[in-house]
């Protein structure tokens, strides 16, 4: 280990993304409690369906420990969280992509919610992503209109008309032709992802893959948690 990241660990002490506990090591990603007990995702379970896009891929189930992490991240400003969820992602994607991807996007939030949050929860998730895959990260969409928060929305038809038409692409994407990853930190319904493929393919963007930290199985999951607005 290099002098300085040894002084960096003393100051501040690398802490498990899901639990916050102290880490032996910078080298460690997570403590060997949250390893074990994480709702890991295996096989196939790691995939869903999200209309529009070529696949979904989410290392993890979205409750327990998982659920905290996510928590921890968005509500508890847990900005450096990023980049260990990041790799858990970039493994995933290695695990379940047998094709090459150009480059990572993202669904973004709206930006009265990124000014009163700090920072955009996906997009830091997609600057990681795209760090661990070498891929470069690009902003192709914005969020076109003020939308209810998912959470507050359990039926998924609902879902699906407030995630239409709030979003949009930005000028000068260059999203034709190019195989894209978009994350989001969870999926629920699909219905945002869904929504942000669908542009991406409509502007000739050839293969759309979504990547999440997690993936909540259905609406009722998260009903107390507020999702994008
Ligand atoms: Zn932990």
């Amino acid at each position: 280990m290099k002098l300085g990241q040894a002084v960096l660990d003393l100051v501040f002490p690398p802490k498990c993304p899901f639990c916050g506990r102290i880490l032996d090591s910078s080298r460690d990603l997570l403590c060997p409690d949250c390893q074990k007990e994480l709702s890991w995702l295996e096989g196939t379970a790691a995939e869903r369906k999200v209309e529009f896009a070529d696949g979904c891929f989410s290392p993890l189930a979205y409750r327990g420990k998982a659920r905290d992490g996510v928590r921890r991240y968005k509500f508890g400003r847990c900005v450096s969280c990023a980049r260990p969820f990041g790799v858990l992602m970039a493994q995933c994607v290695r695990d379940h992509l047998k094709e090459e991807a150009d480059g990572v996007t993202w669904a973004p939030l709206s930006r009265k919610r990124r000014r009163k949050r700090g920072f955009d929860q996906a997009e830091l998730l997609a600057r990681e992503l795209g760090a661990n895959l070498s891929l470069p990260v690009v902003s192709l969409l914005e969020k076109s209109r003020h939308t209810q928060p998912q959470s507050s929305l359990s039926d998924p038809s609902q879902r699906r008309a407030n995630a239409r038409g709030a979003y949009r692409l930005r000028p000068k994407g260059q999203v034709e032709g190019r195989r894209w990853l978009l994350v989001d930190d969870v999926v629920t319904s699909g219905s945002t992802l869904g929504e942000c493929a669908y542009l991406l393919k409509q502007a000739g963007a050839e293969k759309v893959w979504c990547v999440t930290l997690a993936q909540a199985g259905n609406g009722k999951e998260e009903t107390e948690e507020q999702r994008k607005i």
